[in-house]
């Protein structure tokens, strides 16, 4: 049988960064990712890391940017050990191989970033996240560890109260297999593709955020979903926040710096959640372009400094919207970014489960809490990586050998076989579709009670549909078809979540603006929601907020 002490689930900056703490403390460590390490969504990111390492910003800066950023719902102990981290963060991933980008004196270039009291923003032209993985590969590609690549994570096994490993399905046998192991690290990535209009990667489908959640961890501050203010119109690519931080403007149908009437010091670097409601109501209330978008502006930085700092920008423009941002505007609307919840844990990344653990986008600290920062998550995955590689491989040293039974694959294996049996049925991708449109249509930036109920009952339908789930290829190699029916199960199940926690809570606060509550309400709200699977449904029960030195202000930019 397969087993290993520590089993780290994804190969993004997450996992890998946990794998190699785990290596480190010398345990055996496995990797399973459904995608080569060096295609997760982590090499997507482009505008670059968090750290206040220039002299005239300082790492309390740095804390209360971010505790600002979260709305104060934040848990103000980890943000202050995430900020302390930071620097040495990027000093070890320097050492690893990644090449920044530099100021002319040769010291570490930064830019400005939202939210952010000083250019804080570390980055390697417009393709940060991609520098890291490859610096992160390398140095992992010089220890030992078995790597389980193209095997699909399905369910953790969770007996007598703890995790004891996972069952896997391997795409290119076709079968399912258990590996058994003391922890599990799920660093799984985000669940974007619960929206259609994302910036994700397809394969953003939070199938570990699912699998947790049926093994019976707590899904922490779910309904905080982040728009990015600038994704291009139709394809909804990024254009990262870089940017505006190299003095991209964001001008309306009347050629308005329309920033001015909603963020009047910072402007176009307010944080995401204030650009993209202003984006919207601009748009909402007439002032958009024909069809419904604003334009970002570069023009006026000249050819050398664009083509130089936003390499992939330009290209991504000329390429997928026939755009030349030396010479043209930029159409821009907002896309669902990022997600602030997932699987709750603390500092050391632990869950409620004894021997499960969870890292980067999947999990939620909660550093974030109800608005990210731009640049802050690159630097969660590789702070928080570490922490929870650091706990697994003590939690390792501790726990009895897992018990693992070929029963639990051939559960799987059974449920599968029935979808693939079926001769008639609902087919994945429509209903798949049909859950993007109703989370782009009725879960957006504004959120309207009548629209979230209606979403609720919409996604609910859909689970019940997705019980008579068809898959129609029947090939035993690499069935994506298969893999689309797993991966909308899951999100199926996270976007119930979702709304159900929107639903609930009756204030506006970050990323969550309720039109009929439209203010903050701390005292009442002032707490992290944590949604565990019951029988109908999530169960919401709510957790408080940890704080050290920062009182909740009013928020302005
Ligand atoms: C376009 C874009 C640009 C961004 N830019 C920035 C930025 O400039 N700065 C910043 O701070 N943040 C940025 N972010 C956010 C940041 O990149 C992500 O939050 C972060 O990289 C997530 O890393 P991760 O390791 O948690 O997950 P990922 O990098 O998504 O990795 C997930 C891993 O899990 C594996 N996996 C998933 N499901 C399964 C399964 N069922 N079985 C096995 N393996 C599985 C995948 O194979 C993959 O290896 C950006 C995000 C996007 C989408």
């Amino acid at each position: 049988m397969r087993s290993h002490d520590v089993v780290v689930v994804g190969a993004g900056l997450a996992g890998q960064r946990a794998a190699l703490a785990a290596i480190e403390a010398k345990r055996d460590v496995a990797i399973v990712s459904k995608l080569h390490p060096l295609r997760s969504h982590s090499g997507a990111a482009q505008g670059g890391i968090n750290a206040a390492v220039g002299k005239e910003d300082s790492v309390d800066t740095h804390i209360y940017d971010t505790v600002k950023g979260s709305d104060y719902l934040g848990d103000q102990d980890a943000i202050e050990f995430f900020c302390r981290e930071a620097g040495p963060t990027v000093i070890e991933m320097e050492h690893f191989g990644t090449i920044f980008s530099r100021a002319p004196d040769g010291s570490l270039a930064r830019r400005p970033f939202g939210g952010a009291a000083f250019p804080r923003t570390i980055y390697a032209a417009d393709r940060t996240g991609l520098a890291l993985l490859q610096g992160l590969y390398e140095r992992l590609g010089t220890e030992s560890f078995t790597m389980y690549e193209e095997w699909d994570l399905t369910s953790v096994i969770v007996r007598e109260g703890r995790c004891q490993g996972i069952v896997a399905f391997d795409r290119r046998h076709g079968t399912f297999e258990e590996i058994g192991a003391k922890s599990v690290v799920l660093a799984t990535g985000p669940c974007g593709r619960v929206y259609g209009r994302t910036t994700n990667s397809h394969t953003s489908t939070g199938d570990g955020i699912a699998a947790a959640y049926r093994a019976g961890a707590a899904l922490k501050d779910m309904e905080f979903v982040q728009f990015h203010p600038t994704a291009l119109l139709e394809s909804s690519i990024l254009i990262t926040e870089g940017a505006r931080g190299e003095g991209g403007l964001l001008k309306n149908g009347t050629g308005e710096r329309f920033m001015s009437r909603y963020a009047p010091h910072v402007l176009e670097l307010a944080s995401r959640d204030v650009v993209s409601r202003a984006i919207i109501t601009e748009v909402r209330e007439g002032r958009g372009f024909p069809g419904g978008y604003v334009h970002l502006e570069l023009m006026h930085l000249g050819k050398e400094r664009i083509e130089s700092r936003l390499q992939e920008i330009c290209d991504f423009c000329r390429t997928f919207a026939g755009i030349d941002p030396v010479t043209q505007p930029i159409p821009v609307m907002p896309a669902q970014h990022y997600m602030m919840g997932g699987i709750g844990t603390n500092i050391r990344g632990e869950t409620n489960v004894p021997g499960l653990l969870a890292a980067g986008e999947a999990a939620c600290v909660s550093i974030h809490g109800a608005n990210r920062l731009g640049g802050n998550s690159l630097l969660e995955t590789l702070v928080f990586g570490k922490q929870a590689g650091i706990a697994a491989a003590e939690h390792a040293g501790r726990a009895a050998a897992p018990e693992v039974r070929p029963a639990d694959a051939e559960a799987e294996a059974a449920r599968v076989g029935a979808m693939t049996s079926r001769t008639d049925g609902e087919e994945p991708q429509h209903l798949r579709i049909s859950m993007q449109a109703a989370m782009d249509g009725l879960v957006g930036v504004f959120r309207v009670p009548d629209e979230l109920t209606q979403a609720l009952s919409e996604v609910r339908a859909l689970r019940t549909r997705y019980e008579r789930v068809r898959v129609v290829d029947t090939s035993k190699s690499y069935n994506l078809n298969l893999t689309d029916a797993l991966e909308t199960g899951n999100m199926l199940e996270l976007a119930e979540v979702i709304v159900a926690g929107a639903i609930a809570r009756t204030e506006s606060r970050g990323a969550h603006s309720r039109v009929d509550f439209p203010k903050r309400d701390d005292a009442t709200w002032m707490k992290h929601t944590m949604a565990s699977r019951g029988p109908d449904g999530p169960r919401l029960s709510y957790a408080p907020v940890a704080y050290t030195r920062w009182e909740p202000k009013e928020r302005v930019y």
